[in-house]
């Protein structure tokens, strides 16, 4: 049974994170030279519930992480905003305070316009056969996950196994786990300037009297287009059904797993949000701040990060302790489905010890 190390919220200071994180520290390697990879989100535009430079700041001393070895990642995305391409990325990462001296600094790990993956070869029980993730995760020597355990749109709630799965993912990757459906052309705003037809690699955008569209026989969901379209007229719909989108979310994060080493998942439960760091307005908190937990275990991490939020007392007067509090907001999005996948799949174990700091 894996240990999942809890330190309550009046304790989330410099000695307790020294506490919380001693059993893992310098995961850097003895002589701290491992290329290490710091995995966090760094908030979208106008959101307000990422984790701020100060705790990565705790979790990164803690565990004596050497600044000239170290770089805080993430990866690009497929919708618009400051998030689609590294130059705009790295901005809103230093404009949100995650840049030097304080911190390493923030290197976006699928490249320029989030092309740039490795592939990995993913065991036989998964459906999925290739993963397709960001390029870097295969030339670091080992990586830690910061996570922000919250609500979200398609998973549920995300955790460590949403950002280990969706986070890791290069844009065809993320395209790839969204693809019960394939981007799409708006032409009501497509101004038929054909700047997508020489960026597709497989011929799929067809040109119409005024107008493009997109052949779903031909296109392999790169997501180039999405980026080029200079008036984000190409769009995907995140209305999805959810067993295939979480299954192949939790492949995904078999995946990232398989690539590099991870000795630590921390997993932040402030800020418990009903939606993610990738929206402008998150909402309001659904519980008191709860603390920080830790583990080796990405599986292990989420279900006890689940059963502090399921326990705790709702903010909302309308629900009750004890209940699944992601579940009430969205029924159909029974977010318990990426830990019995993970389990299945051989992620990590349900079943752990909480050791509270
Ligand atoms: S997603 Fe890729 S393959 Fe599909 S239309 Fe866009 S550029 Fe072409
Ligand atoms: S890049 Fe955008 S605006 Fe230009 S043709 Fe393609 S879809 Fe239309």
């Amino acid at each position: 049974m894996t240990d999942v190390r809890f330190l309550p919220i009046e304790k989330m200071n410099s000695a307790g994170f020294i506490e919380l994180l001693a059993p893992y520290r310098f995961v850097g390697g003895e002589s701290n030279k491992n290329l290490t990879a710091v995995k966090i989100h760094p908030g979208e535009e106008g959101n307000s519930s990422y984790i701020p430079p100060s705790l990565v700041k705790m979790v990164v001393d803690s565990l004596e992480l050497s600044y000239r070895r170290t770089f805080l990642t993430d990866t690009t995305v497929l919708y618009g905003g400051r998030r689609m391409t590294a130059p705009d990325y790295v901005s809103l990462a230093w404009d949100h305070g995650f840049r030097l001296p304080d911190l390493p600094p923030f290197i976006v790990a699928d490249g320029l316009v989030g092309a740039d993956e490795c592939k990995v070869t993913l065991p036989e029980q998964c459906e999925t056969k290739v993963a397709r993730l960001a390029a870097a995760l295969e030339r670091t020597d080992n990586a830690v996950m910061i996570s922000h355990f919250k609500g979200h749109l398609l998973a549920g709630f995300g955790g460590s196994i949403k950002h280990l799965g969706m986070g890791w993912a290069a844009k065809a990757g993320k395209l790839y786990q969204h693809s019960s459906v394939m981007p799409f052309v708006n032409e009501d705003k497509c101004t038929f300037c054909k700047a997508c037809i020489s960026v597709c690699g497989s011929s799929a955008i067809e040109t119409l009297e005024n107008t493009v569209r997109i052949n779903d026989q031909l296109c392999t969901g790169c997501g180039d287009c999405i980026q080029r379209c200079p008036v984000g007229a190409i769009r995907v719909s995140w209305n999805q059904e959810a067993h295939t989108f979480i299954s192949r979310m939790v492949e995904y994060a078999l995946g990232a797993s398989m690539a590099t080493t991870i000795p630590v998942y921390v997993n932040f439960l402030t800020n418990i949000s009903p939606d993610c760091d990738c929206m402008k307005n998150e909402g309001p908190p659904m519980v008191k701040d709860i603390g920080v937990v830790a583990s080796s275990d990405p599986v292990a991490i989420d279900q006890a990060c689940l059963d502090l939020v399921t326990a705790a007392i709702p903010l909302d007067d309308n629900a009750e302790a004890g209940l699944d509090k992601f579940l009430k907001i969205r029924p159909d999005r029974d977010g318990r489905e990426q830990l019995r996948i993970g389990e299945e799949i051989g992620l990590g174990s349900r079943e752990y010890r909480l050791v509270k700091i």
